[in-house]
């Protein structure tokens, strides 16, 4: 993997107020990366100092080797995709497209050809003459992908490109920019705010938080090995259950005692921690099994979410915590299960994740 992109140390303060505080981060050559975060955390902050749009207060980037902290936008090597289309009204599509190329007086020819490339590339091969107005959300933003790619950039940078389309389009949409960029190649960072978008497309996923980013990884890792807390309770649904480690090495969680720290590790008797399941992880048991390391509870709440069933479990000898699982409809037919029912839950110590009392992932 090429290294292609390179934050170093970037921190912004906007007055008296920090809004990105020590980040670093590498992004290779033709990597798809999202910027993930809730609203604040400064992922557009971060995306307009690499477009130079934003100045930082200290830190550095360079791009495929070169310093380019202190460049003018238009002298950086970027095509870029707001979420607002920003498309010029008032001239054509085909003229939308030639934008760039025209600014660096490429020849007529050459931008007509490069036009008729680019709309054929986005799905729009007829659209050159319409004015932006004339064409839907999805469409407008097709357009100002073409646009941002006129150039050839070596650098792909979109702003939430798709939150102002409406679900369906949107999911289309993420589809197409991902194939686009896969074949095109083109390193990408990706700016939103949400995170089916981010773990759909994204090579690597940067989580943000309050400035600082959380964790960098694949979606698989940001989904299933949560460094964090915050991204464990950010990304997906998340049951964080506060615990005790006994003298045993078992963890001690309201009146229950689960076998589920693997091996040896940091884990120290008494210390406090919080385990990790997704609704997902447990495994339905008949009531009658007595299996150990098992929730027993009863449904309070059912959701049919078509494809599985997401119950709320209140847990005996856990003082009215309600954990959150997701069952297959195999599940619930089986066990004759419904709103009421009794439901023991196994748990698995290969699928519950540790966290240390200084937020850290500990298992
Ligand atoms: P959103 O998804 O809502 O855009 P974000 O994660 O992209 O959120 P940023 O837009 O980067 O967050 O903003 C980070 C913080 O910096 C916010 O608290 C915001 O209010 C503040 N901020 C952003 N731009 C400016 C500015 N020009 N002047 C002052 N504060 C700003």
């Amino acid at each position: 993997m090429t290294e292609y992109l390179r934050i170093d140390a970037i921190h912004k303060q906007f007055g008296a107020t920090p809004v990105l505080k020590d980040v670093n981060l590498t992004i290779f050559k033709g990597e798809m990366v999202c910027f993930l975060g809730p609203s604040g955390c400064g992922k557009t902050t971060l995306l307009r100092i690499i477009a130079g749009l934003e100045t930082q207060s200290a830190g550095t980037i360079a791009q495929a080797g070169k310093d380019i902290s202190n460049l003018p936008p238009m002298l950086r090597d970027y095509g870029i995709v707001f979420q607002s289309y920003a498309l010029f009204p008032n001239l054509t599509v085909a003229d939308n497209v030639a934008y760039g190329l025209t600014n660096r007086k490429a020849g007529r020819a050459v931008i007509r050809q490069r036009v008729a490339e680019l709309l054929t590339l986005v799905g729009l091969p007829d659209s050159g003459a319409k004015h932006p107005g004339q064409l839907s959300g999805g469409q407008q933003q097709r357009i100002a992908l073409a646009r941002a790619l006129a150039t050839s950039p070596g650098l792909l940078l979109l702003d939430e490109p798709l939150s102002a389309l409406d679900a369906r389009v949107r999911v289309r949409l993420r589809q197409e920019i991902r194939q686009l960029q896969q074949r095109l190649g083109v390193t990408t960072i990706m700016v939103t705010h949400d995170q089916e978008e981010a773990l759909s497309m994204a090579d690597r996923i940067v989580v943000m938080n309050h400035g600082v980013i959380e964790q960098i990884g694949t979606p698989s890792e940001i989904y299933r090995e949560p460094a964090t807390p915050f991204v464990a309770d950010f990304v997906g649904k998340a049951n964080m259950l506060p615990a005790t480690v006994r003298d045993d090495g078992a963890i001690q969680v309201g009146d229950i005692g689960l076998q589920c720290v693997r091996g040896r590790n940091a884990l120290t008797s008494g210390a406090r921690v919080s385990l990790f399941l997704r609704p997902e992880d447990f495994v339905v048991r008949g009531v009658d099994a007595q299996a150990g390391n098992t929730l027993r509870g009863r449904i309070e709440k059912m959701e049919f979410l078509g494809a599985f069933c997401r119950v709320s479990v209140q847990v005996d000898g856990l003082a009215g915590t309600e954990l959150l699982a997701d069952l297959s409809y195999h599940d619930m037919t089986e066990f004759g299960l419904q709103q009421g029912s009794p439901l023991n839950l196994a748990v698995l110590g290969d699928r519950v994740r540790i966290f240390g009392e200084d937020q850290r992932r500990v298992q």
